[in-house]
């Protein structure tokens, strides 16, 4: 009441007022000693420490207004830090526990001022946060629905025309065209299962048993494990319950695929499941290359691929099974296998 009297009486707003500091005025003092001053006689104060002249007759009509002789200023504190200074007039005299009242409110309001503007700076951040999610989600739909399409029906123009064709050049350009449809298909699968993943959005579990999970793994690589008449053998005997989502058929079958395209034609890819405390120790080994210490980590980042071999691939397959498996709380890593070759190992907790 009495601020919107003042401001009446002097014709302007006083909140979002920008005040110079002066040098050796009180607001000064307060600011670099981080202190409580008092005055006798804040009218002289507030008018000697300012060349506005708006600010000067604040000072004149506020004393008018409240009869106030003498005033204080107090430093507003969140702990260490100065957040801001408070002041008042007053008619009686002001005391040095009067200035430590003021001080220990100061200390108050500063800790909820922080609190206040620290919650404001994580409400912008949330919002830029889920500005930058709904834009993601955007791009998955463009992916999956604007690009994935015509990639299919460009790679099935292409088989049909290869099966009818007999030139062995066309034949040729006709197998390359399907190859990089391929390839641009499994990029675009692949960069929207894990924007999905990387999206923060929750998954959904249900009980499975890792035995069936790893079957449907393996039977989505048996076409290329037939063409390198490569054996796919699991070695698990029993049930293996897992709080699994379905993505988990794709973390194995990423990793057989993996098994299947580094290793020569005609060797053996065994996965095992071991019981170790609380979680399924699950490891695909193989008979491949292997890989070398210093990229064991590094073969599980976006895009990194390492010895290649000329085999074809996008980079982003270890990444994903290494997503899916912190989804459901667990780790994944990679060893030498005794004898030359990798062994990939998943570690998941088991379902009570
Ligand atoms: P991609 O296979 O598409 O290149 P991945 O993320 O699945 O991408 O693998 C990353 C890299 O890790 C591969 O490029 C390859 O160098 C290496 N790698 C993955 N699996 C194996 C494996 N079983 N044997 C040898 N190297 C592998």
């Amino acid at each position: 009441m009495a601020a919107r009297k003042l401001e009446k009486l002097i014709g302007f707003k006083v909140k979002g007022y920008d005040v110079s500091l002066y040098e050796g005025s009180l607001l000064k003092e307060v600011v670099d000693n981080k202190k409580a001053v008092i005055t006798d006689d804040i009218i002289w104060v507030l008018k000697s420490y300012t060349n506005k002249k708006s600010l000067q007759k604040l000072a004149k009509t506020a004393a008018e207004l409240t009869k106030a002789k003498w005033g204080m200023g107090a430093p507003l504190m969140a702990g260490n830090k100065l957040v801001g200074v408070i002041g008042c007039g007053s008619i009686k005299k002001l005391t040095k526990a009067d200035a430590q009242r003021f001080v220990n409110f100061g200390a108050q309001a500063g800790q909820s001022i922080e609190r206040a503007q620290t919650y404001a700076k994580l409400e912008s951040a949330y919002k830029e946060v889920k500005h930058s999610n709904k834009l993601k989600d955007l791009f998955i739909d463009i992916m999956r629905h604007d690009l994935l399409n015509p990639a299919g029906v460009t790679k099935g123009i292409a088989e049909l025309a290869l099966s009818e064709e007999d030139e062995p050049d066309k034949k040729e350009a006709l197998t390359m065209i399907i190859n990089n449809t391929n390839k641009v298909i499994d990029l675009i699968e692949n960069a929207s299962i894990l924007a999905k993943l990387e999206s923060g959005e929750d998954l959904k579990f249900k009980k499975m048993d890792l035995r069936n999970v790893l079957k449907k793994s393996a039977g989505e690589i048996s076409d290329l494990a037939d063409k390198k008449r490569t054996k796919i053998k699991v070695d698990a005997k029993g049930e293996f319950k897992v709080m699994a989502n379905p993505l988990m058929i794709v973390a194995f079958s990423n990793l057989i695929d993996n098994a299947v395209k580094y290793s020569p034609h005609d060797s053996e890819v065994v996965i095992e499941i071991k019981k170790d405390g609380q979680n399924w120790k699950i490891s695909v080994s193989d008979e491949g290359p292997g890989i070398p210490d210093e990229y064991k980590e590094a073969v599980f980042e976006r895009f990194r691929r390492v010895k290649k071999g000329g085999v074809k691939g996008t980079g982003l397959g270890l990444a994903i099974v290494k997503k899916i498996v912190e989804h459901h709380n667990g780790r994944t890593w990679v060893e030498d296998k005794s004898g030359g070759g990798s062994t990939f190992i998943v570690e998941i907790p088991m379902a009570r």
